[in-house]
């Protein structure tokens, strides 16, 4: 689960991270009736779950009230990959000497939550970690031990150069490891973590997922979601019995099993694809999910071509291509489907699927090329 960046302030805040204040707005006129008269450096900031609001043009300076005003009508209302901005954050601003990033992950390969850092902090943050990865201090956290501080320290030594900023630095570090922790966050990150001229040390912007399997036991993290049109299909889906996860690319995926769609992701991506999602309908053999999931699959604008990649276990091939016709039946669409069944009842599977004249295919390779081809028509 996501929250937006001023829910992320007020944990930091909770905590003792240092944020400055900001305003919660849905209209302009709530930005007229809620910020104060004065005229001071000022933040508006689109509120939306997705990275890269910067660059969009969701992040705009003012320095006088009018200014915040004129600025949170254009950020209204804009569409920042495909989200439309409902709310914004009308925030106090600093004057800025230098950008940092921290941030927390939980780290697979090093099997622990990994402390991340970095004097080149800011928009082009993912530049950086591709371009120049060793400008990326990675600490692992021993999961006993936690953040200790002299970890915390080492990690600040190598951002600040002035005591007092190693201090308060290592001092925010420690505090939102704790918060990670008590949360249950998959992802914590203060990016830019500034340094103000007048030497204070400060999070001008957060960033917090939650482990999805933990929320049953946050309560409060829980009252915080505030699903967007993609969390929203994710949700939707998952009561259905899917797992859903939207991603950016145009071939839509429709597997069974969890391990099989994140293989056929791969396979998509071998050919130069980029699959539109995961979908795992499960191992049920249930027509019904069938639907579901072609209906979460063709209401993303984004999907050119739909691959479907069933092996039968549980799952019976010939019950997946009657959902699957039955889904046609009730959804008219264009966009290419490309099938692949194999294992319980593949042949009788195959029969049904021949009536309707889709192409089916073998193997999962022929099933990802046909369908990248198929996706650029
Ligand atoms: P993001 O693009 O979604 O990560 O949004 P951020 O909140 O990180 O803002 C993007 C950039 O806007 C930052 O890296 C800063 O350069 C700039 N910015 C944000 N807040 C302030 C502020 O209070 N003062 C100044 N001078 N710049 C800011
Ligand atoms: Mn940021």
């Amino acid at each position: 689960m996501k929250i937006h960046e001023y829910q992320a302030r007020d944990l930091f805040r909770k905590y003792g991270i240092p944020v400055p204040e900001g305003e919660l707005c849905h209209s302009v006129d709530e930005v007229k009736k809620k910020v104060s008269d004065k005229d001071k450096l000022r933040v508006v900031k689109a509120q939306v779950l997705v990275g890269g609001r910067g660059k969009a043009g969701g992040v705009k300076l003012a320095t006088t009230k009018a200014e915040a005003i004129e600025k949170a009508k254009l950020i209204l209302g804009m569409d920042i990959k495909g989200i439309t901005v409902e709310k914004v954050l009308v925030a106090d601003a600093v004057d800025i000497d230098r950008e940092f990033y921290v941030g927390l992950i939980n780290d697979r390969n090093a099997k622990a939550v990994t402390l991340m850092a970095s004097s080149e902090g800011g928009v082009e943050i993912e530049e950086v970690a591709k371009t120049n990865p060793e400008k990326i201090i990675k600490m692992p956290i021993d999961p006993t031990m936690g953040l200790m501080d002299w970890q915390a320290r080492k990690v600040a030594l190598q951002l600040f150069n002035d005591p007092k900023q190693i201090r308060q630095a290592a001092e925010i570090l420690v505090k939102l490891y704790k918060l990670y922790i008590e949360t249950d966050s998959s992802l914590a990150e203060i990016n830019p973590l500034v340094l103000t001229p007048d030497k204070q040390v400060l999070a001008i912007d957060g960033k917090m997922n939650f482990d999805d399997n933990a929320l049953f036991r946050q309560k409060e993290i829980i009252a915080m979601r505030e699903a967007d049109e993609n969390e929203k299909k994710e949700l939707e889906a998952n009561a259905k019995g899917l797992s859903y996860i939207k991603l950016d690319g145009n071939i839509g995926c429709m597997v069974n099993g969890a391990g099989l769609a994140m293989a056929t992701m791969d396979m998509i991506k071998l050919y130069g694809g980029e699959p539109a999602n995961f979908l795992d309908i499960g191992g049920s053999s249930n027509p019904q999910k069938v639907v579901d999931a072609m209906n979460i699959l063709l209401g993303d604008k984004n999907v050119k071509s739909v691959m479907i990649n069933i092996f039968g276990g549980i799952t019976r091939c010939d019950d997946v291509a009657r959902g699957l016709v039955a889904a046609l039946d009730q959804i008219k669409t264009d966009i290419p489907i490309v099938i692949r069944l194999s294992g319980t009842n593949a042949k009788e599977g195959l029969e049904i699927i021949e009536k309707t004249g889709l192409p089916v295919v073998k193997t999962m390779s022929e099933a990802a090329q046909k369908a990248i081809e198929l996706s650029q028509k």
